[in-house]
């Protein structure tokens, strides 16, 4: 135990002497309940009643309940002039008037309430967040927030720029409105749902949609407020929230922030946490022992997906896992609308503006800046926000507190539109690669835009010239950025790692270089090429080496060669590519394919 935990210990001991103490001098005085006026006749007229003191403001005495024992009440007297006569008939034993108690009494009764109060408080909470930032209060307790979501209901419709992740909900929902039907059909419902994304996407958001639409309750706690303390307060706190929801099944538990306590076991500094690791199992327990026909839903949300434990992904446990993402240009257009319904929008307030200038904004933010301008539009005495306010407020949510990563400026967004651009037509031209399905410059994870290829069919072999053309899409990225803007960003590195590797593999395992020969010079069990292993006892020459060298790079410059010539001979095509995609952030196929035909390639 060190200096910490000891200080911690008697502190604890101290308040519990105090409780013990208070305890010990309430309990000499008799606790009273307040019962109505009625339950009060009832009980006289039943002859339970054996003692009554009457004040002008008060009634109180004492009653035998049905197992005999006294128990004291008190109740507010009503007009009853006939009281006396009822006391005589039912042979109440004692009865007696009584003073109004003396008002310094009761004020000193209050005060020392007061003091009392303030004491345990400042004990509690004061102390507590002197100590080390941490809460005492209801230890052991969940501290889960519950929404009844019967009173204020939060439907799919508060949620926009997610259409995908609501669709993948819906069959939520059905489940929460009947989960016997579910089980009759013999359907298997996922235990618990990982909803992942950036922040502010709205996870929470759509968790607690899932239950407002199903209409139960909604059970809500932080996984982080799960291991803020003593060690097993966790996985008590976990299965309390769980016992609560089971008894006000159909329910929804929403978990935020579950890479608190989900963490990869091995993940981090000085492998075990303990108090994370004993929470973690009590929520796989929980989680195990969910039974079909107990209409619960476990929801959690993280933003690092990456670091989840595998131990939760696997069956029965979250195996069912949504996507959150940053919204595009549509998206963000719909949540300022939703929120824009709870302000007084002037007539020229164009949303579509506001989506236009707000690339990287996720739904937070998007709420932030409809917040600050209806602060902005009534700072200024408007009867309703205009589009100067919104514009304002863009900025001052761009600059907030809360800077976000995401966040693109207009010219980052003109270079990433280019850059995907120019993957995508180095793919159109290119004879016999896979389609582009979507190009796209709203980030996802760590990549500012993405270009996505899906094949027609699944390949299990893959030509040289299918590397080749590989290589050259992957560099069409960076070479479109060549052309428009005369100089290249770090944005393509990973573009030239993989098309690294692929030249790599190509002259060392696939025995596709002439100059190198049919080699692998690929040792056994070991999955990457690296010169530094080469080296050691490969048995392979320097000279080899260097000839790997020189094929690698031949190989990726050629890619690139290549990838130039297409852009440079289609620049017109590239230039509408690029503004469309600037425009509208994400295209699909068929949407690339009328720009080209528009072009008349
Ligand atoms: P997360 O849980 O993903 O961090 P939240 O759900 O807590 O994000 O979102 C915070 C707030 O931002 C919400 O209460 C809502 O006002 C707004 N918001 C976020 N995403 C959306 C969205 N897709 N549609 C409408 N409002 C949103
Ligand atoms: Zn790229």
């Amino acid at each position: 135990m060190d200096k910490k935990n000891m200080k911690q210990t008697a502190m604890w001991g101290f308040g519990l002497l105090m409780m013990l103490m208070l305890f010990n001098s309430v309990k000499t005085v008799p606790v009273e309940t307040e019962i109505p006026y009625s339950a009060f006749k009832a009980r006289l007229r039943a002859g339970a009643v054996t003692e009554v003191r009457v004040r002008p403001d008060l009634i109180s005495g004492q009653y035998r309940d049905e197992k005999g024992r006294v128990q004291s009440f008190r109740t507010l007297p009503l007009p009853d002039p006939k009281l006396v006569e009822e006391f005589e008939e039912h042979k109440v034993s004692n009865f007696q008037g009584e003073r109004d108690r003396s008002g310094l009494y009761s004020f000193a009764l209050n005060i020392g309430g007061i003091l009392l109060f303030f004491f345990l408080w400042w004990f509690f909470v004061i102390r507590q967040v002197q100590v080390g930032g941490k809460q005492a209060l209801s230890f052991g307790r969940s501290k889960a927030r519950i929404v009844d979501e019967k009173k204020k209901k939060t439907t799919f419709e508060d949620v926009a720029g997610c259409d995908e992740s609501k669709e993948e909900l819906h069959e939520v929902v059905d489940f929460l409105k009947n989960p016997d039907k579910y089980q009759k059909l013999g359907g298997k419902m996922p235990h618990g749902v990982l909803l992942f994304g950036p922040p502010g996407t709205g996870k929470t958001l759509l968790a607690r949609a899932v239950a407002g639409e199903a209409g139960v309750p909604f059970f809500s706690a932080s996984a982080s407020e799960f291991v803020e303390m003593f060690v097993g307060v966790g996985a008590s706190r976990v299965r309390d929230l769980f016992e609560q929801a089971k008894k006000a099944a159909p329910a929804v538990i929403f978990i935020d922030e579950l890479d608190a306590v989900g963490r990869h076991r091995f993940a981090g500094i000085g492998g075990g946490h303990d108090e994370r690791e004993q929470t973690l199992n009590q929520l796989l327990i929980e989680l195990d022992g969910f039974e079909q026909n107990q209409g619960i839903i476990l929801i959690a949300a993280t933003n690092r997906p990456d670091v989840i434990d595998p131990a939760l992904l696997r069956p029965g446990r979250f195996d069912r896992q949504i996507n959150v993402p940053v919204p595009d240009k549509k998206g963000r257009e719909a949540i300022l609308k939703v929120h824009a319904k709870a302000v007084k929008m002037a007539p020229d307030a164009d949303l579509a503006v506001v989506a236009r200038r707000t690339p990287g904004f996720a739904g937070a933010d998007l709420a932030n800046v409809i917040n600050e301008a209806a602060l902005l539009a009534a700072r200024k005495s408007k009867e309703a926000v205009e589009l100067p306010d919104l514009e304002e407020a863009i900025e001052r949510v761009m600059a907030g507190p809360q800077k976000r990563s995401n966040v693109m400026s207009e010219k980052e967004k003109k270079v990433v539109a280019y850059h995907e651009s120019g993957h995508t037509l180095v793919a159109k031209f290119l004879p016999g690669t896979d389609p582009v399905h979507k190009v796209s410059i709203v980030s996802r994870g760590h990549a500012l835009g993405y270009t996505l290829q899906l094949p027609i069919d699944d390949k299990y072999l893959t030509s040289r010239g299918d590397i080749l053309n590989r290589m050259a899409i992957l560099l069409g990225g960076r070479a479109a950025e060549e052309l428009a803007f005369c100089e290249i960003t770090t944005g393509a590195s990973d573009d030239l790692s993989k098309a690294t590797a692929y030249a790599t593999r190509m002259v060392t395992e696939f025995g596709m270089s002439e100059k190198v020969g049919p080699l692998s010079l690929k040792k056994p069990d070991q999955e990457i090429f690296l010169g530094r292993d080469l080296n050691q006892g490969g048995g392979f020459s320097e000279r080899t080496m260097q000839m790997v060298d020189e094929e690698v790079k031949r190989l990726v410059t050629d890619g690139q060669t290549k990838a130039r010539e297409i852009l440079a001979a289609h620049r017109q095509i590239l230039d509408d590519l690029a503004q469309k995609l600037f425009d509208r952030e994400v295209l699909n196929g068929e949407e690339i394919d009328a720009i080209l035909l528009a072009a008349g390639a």
